[in-house]
């Protein structure tokens, strides 16, 4: 059990209270009843655990507000929009906690202010850092709530001085009455824009608006698993839907004809363009569509696909998009979930023509509730 001082107001770790290893086995317990619930057979027996479960995440994200007459930064609390002042987390690097810490003193330190939400006044909002595991590369990007910045470089000459380690500084315009932390308009102020980091032996473009999976160490595990379950020779068409910047697609190139990725954020597409370049991959395309409308459309043509990889968000795929698989009827299906309720939901509807042949769960978001899933389908014999 470990001890951190903000858990019962923060709520992202809510299962603290137990072992890591008490929390592995609910979590596996989850997956089995919801699984039991619906009669599915073939739930995960085995979930892959951390060695060392802390300092795990790669990517941060800290609020700004004003108390009294102070900045501070951290999480909201659960369930509401009150900030937590952040002393420290242990579930990301003492670098992205220090960088966190020291923002609001900058902010106050440059008399800048911070976003009052239910006033609508003030100028920075969030602070969101993502970091490169192998290789240290770090992202900062300030949302700021209007494009006027006072003080923008010496923000980020002191911002820079105090941690070298920082190879890029973007402003993210967010104006909007919103809980969503990102705005669409942002602007460069230092570096390239992004960093990289390395999976599986192959380099990706992380952008601030893509998706890049938040534990780098565990995600080597579940890739690895959906290689092994793929098990591609080298002859198949694969199609990666749901596929951010192309990372499982461009892992599964290597043994497969042709791999299509399909991903409706067009920022993580060009960043999935540019990482195929820059690993020398030819075999991978990608389609900036929502996922449904291009299984429609390539189920209408009839194309053949051999093998499907489906990684969709929370609330899972959509009724049309699994009407289309039984049209393509791909040999696999592959599901990479992070939410079993809705994986067992969308399951229901590929059970009678397909069977679960293997599976696993994977403990990406170690100290919390929320576990991943792969399941291995195969089409059964007509
Ligand atoms: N497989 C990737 C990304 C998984 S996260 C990885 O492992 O990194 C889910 C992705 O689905 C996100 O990139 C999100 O932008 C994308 N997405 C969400 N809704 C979508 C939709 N309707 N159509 C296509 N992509 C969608």
């Amino acid at each position: 059990m470990l001890k951190c001082p903000i858990y019962k107001r923060c709520g992202g770790c809510n299962l603290l209270h137990k072992t890591y290893e008490e929390g592995l086995e609910e979590k596996k317990a989850l997956i089995a009843s919801l699984f039991q619930k619906e009669k599915l057979v073939g739930f995960p027996t085995h979930i892959c655990g951390m060695e060392n479960p802390t300092r795990y995440r790669n990517k941060m994200q800290v609020t700004f507000k004003r108390e009294g007459r102070k900045t501070i930064g951290g999480f909201y609390e659960e369930n509401t929009h009150r900030v937590i002042d952040l002393e420290e987390c242990f579930i990301h690097s003492e670098l992205l906690n220090n960088i966190a810490t020291f923002l609001p003193k900058l902010i106050d330190k440059l008399h800048l202010s911070a976003y009052d939400e239910d006033r609508g006044s003030g100028l920075i909002r969030h602070a969101l850092l993502k970091e490169g595991f192998v290789s240290h590369e770090v992202m900062v990007v300030i949302v700021t709530a209007s494009e006027v910045f006072p003080g923008r470089s010496e923000f980020v000459k002191e911002l820079r001085q105090a941690f070298p380690a920082i190879t890029t500084i973007i402003q993210n315009v967010n104006p909007r009455k919103t809980s969503i932390i990102l705005g669409e308009k942002e602007r460069i102020l230092y570096g390239p824009g992004w960093i990289s980091d390395t999976l599986c032996s192959l380099r990706f473009k992380i952008t601030s608006k893509s998706f890049f999976q938040v534990n780098p160490k565990q995600t080597e595990v579940l890739y690895g698993h959906v290689e092994r379950m793929a098990g591609l020779k080298g002859t198949e068409i694969v199609l990666d839907a749901y596929s951010g910047i192309g990372t499982i697609g461009m892992i599964l190139s290597k043994k497969a004809k042709q791999v299509y990725c399909v991903e409706n954020n067009s920022d993580a597409v060009r960043a999935g363009i540019s990482n195929a370049k820059d690993n020398k991959i030819t075999n991978v395309q990608f389609f900036c569509d929502d996922a449904t409308h291009f299984l429609n459309a390539i189920a209408k043509n009839n194309e053949h696909i051999d093998c499907l990889i489906m990684d969709p968000p929370r609330t899972g795929s959509t009724p049309s998009f699994l009407d289309s698989i039984l049209k393509l009827k791909p040999k696999k299906v592959l599901y990479v979930s992070c939410d079993p309720t809705t994986l067992v939901r969308d399951l229901k509807t590929l059970i009678p023509t397909y069977q679960i042949i293997d599976s696993i769960a994977v403990d990406m978001f170690c100290w919390t509730k929320h576990v991943e899933t792969i399941v291995c389908l195969s089409k059964k014999q007509a």
